[in-house]
């Protein structure tokens, strides 16, 4: 059933309504021939395959634990190969380097994103809530780069733009403070793909929410609404 009161419509970016899946798998492939010749040195002959998958299961963890700096990743992955030493922090800086530049690269918007951001555009004002990428300014230089900021009234980069993450409501209350839109689930609706931060950060807002289904997180909280693509809004907003 629509519900036509709302006002503010919140979205997050890396995969909400951006497939950035395609971007980090591109990055963590280059990342993980990188640490192939990296463990070669050391003496280990491992596949590349066998690499890539200790990585994703890594990046899971790291992101449950809203670990976004990147340069803080790499130590620790190698670790997970038993190598003692540690990589020096040129070695680590350019490692980084080459994630973002990978992701940035192979990065593209959902099939229905535009259609979407076309659809709701006049309708309701819309918020662009995404957290830091743990390397100040880069979030928004993958925003611009996105070709979808001008859809956006607002745009809010936490961790950035305020001291703190999603799930605090700060930043969610801070938009709708300067939208002049009462924060609540009537008037404010937030979609995201994470159930512990856009789902948990808008309910510690007051907000009604919706979660996009692009992986199994299994972790609470339930949002008010579920969906699989972009376009199922259209029954909601
Ligand atoms: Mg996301």
């Amino acid at each position: 059933m629509k519900n036509t009161e709302f006002k503010l419509v919140f979205f997050d970016f890396d995969q909400t309504i951006i497939n950035s899946g395609v971007g980090f798998s591109a990055a963590y492939k280059k990342l993980a021939e990188k640490f192939e010749s990296i463990l070669k040195i050391q003496g280990l002959q491992l596949d590349s395959e066998v690499i890539l998958n200790k990585i994703l299961t890594k990046d899971k963890e790291f992101n449950k634990n809203k670990i976004y700096d990147r340069d803080l990743w790499w130590n620790p992955i190698l670790k997970e190969f038993n190598v003692k030493q540690e990589l020096s922090q040129d070695k680590i800086k350019r490692l980084t380097e080459t994630y973002w530049n990978t992701v940035i690269e192979y990065t593209e918007p959902y099939p229905d994103t535009f259609e979407i951001l076309d659809y709701l555009k006049d309708k309701y004002k819309l918020a662009l809530i995404s957290d830091t990428d743990g390397l100040k300014g880069m979030k928004k230089i993958r925003i611009q780069k996105s070709n979808i900021a001008q859809y956006f009234d607002y745009i809010i980069v936490p961790g950035d733009d305020t001291k703190s993450v999603k799930p605090d409501p700060e930043p969610f209350l801070r938009i709708a403070k300067q939208a002049k839109v009462k924060p609540s689930k009537k008037e404010c609706l937030m979609i995201g793909d994470k159930p512990f931060t856009d789902i948990k950060g808008a309910k510690n807002a007051g907000f009604t929410t919706v979660l996009i289904h692009r992986a199994d997180w299994n972790v609470d909280p339930v949002p008010d609404y579920l969906i699989k693509e972009l376009r199922e809004l259209k029954e909601i907003l």
